[in-house]
């Protein structure tokens, strides 16, 4: 007996990013870095997610083997947001006009000529129709988060007028804005200007929920990463080899997570999952966000739902991503990252059926 379920799908994933920190990835040569974004997709498919939002990192998203990437177009931090020039460069390379198909259930009227088959030598995702426009998203970074000292790490990195003028070009250009934002003023502000996700909220407030589920924003957590990332045991040398003091910092932000996942499903905010991962350390080890979202106090139907029909819609395909099937039944295995651990990969299967 198999069970079906649409494919699984990461709102919130670094595909081209196969080390985790930057000078790493930059000493690796362009065919081992190939090697391992392949590997990584290969992970993913494993556990069962077919579809991911790119949070930044991958220049051509559909080059990505095997995997339906709605891609991000820039990412845009204090750095970029510093004066006139330095934005105009970066919004300037965002090729506006070309209006990627941006709501759920509509087709770009006209690809943009560098489109391409998003999952090359995959019929099943082209097939279902969920090609998506090559790069509709613009991440902007709003405040700090491993990189910044706790004390700061709710300051603002740009004003709120930067922030209402920047979103509004991006959506001039036809895009959508997600927002890291780890909470603070810049959440607000982010809100005032009509941010379209927001990105782990760690600190997210009661008040703030509210005015997520107002305005119908979503709001993706990446709980897990943080967890790991805390844990010297998959963090340090022999893991992912990150300084102590990011441990340090993950675990005040693992602490915090858990209330504001449960403020925000209280309030009625739409919960997308997202697992922020890097490095084939990591990919394939996607489904654990859920069982982490369901220690913050969701259900597993919740999760599982959040991951399928709630992610398609919050990251803008076309319909559902390529179904796969599991050797046990999802909803019913005590954690949903035992799937994986047993062997019951997923495997995709065709949209005419098995
Ligand atoms: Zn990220």
């Amino acid at each position: 007996m198999i069970w079906r379920s649409p494919g699984l799908i990461d709102a919130h994933a670094h595909i081209s990013w196969t080390d985790f920190d930057a000078a790493d990835r930059g000493r690796r040569t362009p065919e081992d870095t190939v090697r391992l974004i392949a590997e990584q997709a290969r992970l993913m498919r494993a556990c069962g997610f077919t579809a991911m939002r790119d949070a930044g990192g991958a220049s051509d998203p559909s080059r990505i083997p095997g995997l339906t990437v709605v891609g991000c177009a820039a990412m845009i931090g204090a750095a970029e947001a510093r004066d006139r020039a330095s934005l105009d460069a970066t919004l300037s390379a965002l090729s506006v006009g070309t209006r990627p198909a941006l709501s759920v259930g509509t087709r770009p009227a006209a690809a943009p000529s560098s489109a391409r088959p998003s999952s090359m030598g995959d019929p099943s995702a082209l097939t279902l129709g969920t090609r998506p426009p090559a790069a509709p998203w613009v991440k902007l970074f709003l405040t700090g988060g491993m990189g910044a000292p706790p004390e700061h790490v709710l300051d603002p990195l740009m004003t709120r007028e930067t922030i209402r003028a920047i979103i509004a070009r991006i959506h001039a250009s036809g895009r959508r804005a997600m927002a890291h934002v780890w909470g603070g003023s810049a959440l607000d502000w982010a809100i005032d200007a009509g941010v379209d996700t927001v990105e782990h909220g760690v600190y997210l407030t009661g008040a703030q929920a509210e005015r997520l589920a107002a305005a119908r924003i979503p709001l993706v957590p990446t709980v897990n990463i943080y967890r790991i990332l805390a844990d010297r045991a998959q963090a340090g040398p022999g893991g992912l080899d990150v300084p102590a003091v990011v441990s340090e910092r993950a675990a005040r932000a693992a602490d915090a997570h858990p209330r504001a996942v449960a403020l925000a499903r209280d309030a009625g905010v739409t919960i997308g999952v997202g697992t922020d991962y890097c490095t084939p350390y990591l990919f394939g080890r996607n489904l654990e966000e859920l069982d982490a979202l369901e220690s913050c106090g969701l259900t597993r139907a919740e999760t599982w739902r959040a991951a399928t029909e709630t992610n398609a819609r919050i990251i803008g395909l076309d319909g559902p991503a390529p179904e796969v099937a599991f050797a046990a039944d999802p909803i019913r295995v005590p954690h949903v990252a035992d799937l994986a651990r047993r062997g019951v990969s997923a495997r995709e299967i065709g949209v005419s059926g098995v």
